[in-house]
């Protein structure tokens, strides 16, 4: 098995298309954000704040929120959002990476001050300023530097997780919880729609986020079939807390295009309705639909781990049958901060524990590339995946990889 320096990951081009924007910021800048806000974190320095909130592991996927309360109370101003946004691609450009696709929940970070145009103004604009500046000075024979938002309905949230929510949630008093949420989904699938059409912020996608276990994705087909409308890209975090079948909802009920996580797609033994198939033929004609489709799964290795206590060793993480059943895999980072990690270490990671040709590495590459929600017209996406497997093969050439 060939061996794949670290200066390798690091120089060849990469994507990262499963990244939130409020799990993914600078320390540091948490910090200077609380005390220039005037608000209060459960601790004042790096060490205090990783060993109360920012763990190396957590207990279940309940626990591994906790820190989003604090990071998106920081994050609810014009100049926070900027600021996260740019570090946010200048600190993914530092690793080689060339594209990112950044996600969030505007619901989450809007308030009576800040609308949601406002809220992806100002993180379009940090984004845009970032892109821009790496591409005047990146070599011209290099492959150009370029993001998408995708913007995050919740799949479960009560009125204190945000000044919006607790507004939306006081006025529909008469309402259920499950009418409640699939409300708020549906007018940010407007919104989205909305500001695709009108603005030139580059608006990509729709995801769905939160909790999985008993919040199910048909809440939310009505949003769904109206960003299609729209003529969105869809992506849905499925199969992270949930079974196969969850996977099955987002691919057939709401058109996933991409599939956030998957991590228990073959887990038979967490399917718990009947089906025409036994569990064995549900989850094989299911991973064929996907693999057909080519509907790819972002792959957020570290992440899962620490939210999964019974996945004891990476070995036993379903990447590696995904690799075998030819899937198209990208290697994400879900959150920088909250997961401590980078796109680096997933490489590394991967590479570590996953049997991964040259060839299979240079797949996972080119999907990730050719699967984005890329904002321009199509043309131009060729022309760009083009430049950058370019770029990847002088790469390997230089670094003595062969295919
Ligand atoms: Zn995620």
């Amino acid at each position: 098995m060939q061996h794949f320096t670290d200066e390798f990951i690091q120089a060849i081009p990469k994507t990262d298309l499963h990244v939130h924007l409020d799990g993914s910021l600078r320390i540091s800048t948490l910090i200077d954000l609380a005390a220039r806000a005037g608000i209060s974190l459960p601790a004042t320095d790096e060490a205090g704040l990783r060993k109360l909130i920012f763990k190396d592991s957590y207990r279940n996927l309940e626990e591994y929120p906790a820190g989003f309360a604090d990071t998106t109370a920081v994050l609810r101003s014009r100049d926070a959002l900027y600021r996260v946004a740019y570090e946010l691609f200048m600190d993914n450009a530092a690793e080689g990476v060339r594209y990112i696709e950044v996600r969030f929940a505007p619901q989450l970070l809007m308030s009576e001050q800040l609308s949601f145009q406002q809220v992806m103004e100002a993180v379009d604009q940090g984004l845009r300023d970032a892109r821009d500046e790496l591409n005047r000075q990146k070599p011209r024979d290099e492959p150009e530097y370029d993001y998408g938002i995708i913007a995050c309905a919740m799949r479960f949230f009560t009125a204190d997780f945000s000044p919006y929510y607790r507004d939306y949630s006081r006025m529909h008093e008469f309402s259920s919880p499950t009418e409640i949420i699939s409300g708020a989904s549906l007018e940010l699938a407007k919104a989205v729609v909305q500001l695709r059409a009108h603005t030139s912020i580059q608006i990509v996608g729709f995801d769905l986020a939160g909790a999985e276990y008993g919040y199910p994705a048909s809440d939310h087909q009505a949003s769904y079939e109206l960003v299609e409308k729209g003529f969105l890209h869809k992506t849905v975090h499925a199969g992270e807390a949930f079974g196969p079948e969850s996977i099955f909802q987002a691919v057939t009920k709401l058109q996933a295009d991409r599939i956030g996580h998957g991590l228990h797609l073959f887990d038979t033994n967490l399917i718990h309705s009947s089906h025409e198939q036994d569990p064995e033929t549900y989850v094989t004609e299911l991973v064929n639909y996907i693999a057909n489709r080519r509907i790819t799964v972002e792959v957020c290795l570290t992440s899962n781990m620490q939210t999964t206590p019974d996945l004891k060793t990476l070995a036993d993480h379903s990447f590696r049958r995904m690799l075998e059943q030819k899937l198209s895999v990208t290697l994400c980072t879900d959150n920088r901060l909250v997961s401590n990690t980078s796109i680096c270490k997933e490489y590394r990671l991967a590479l570590d524990n996953f049997p991964i040709s040259p060839h299979d590495l240079k797949n996972i590459i080119a999907y990730g590339f050719k699967r984005s929600f890329y904002y321009h017209p199509y043309p131009q996406k060729r022309a760009w995946v083009r430049s950058v497997l370019n770029y990847y093969d002088q790469l390997a050439q230089k670094f003595g990889i062969k295919e």
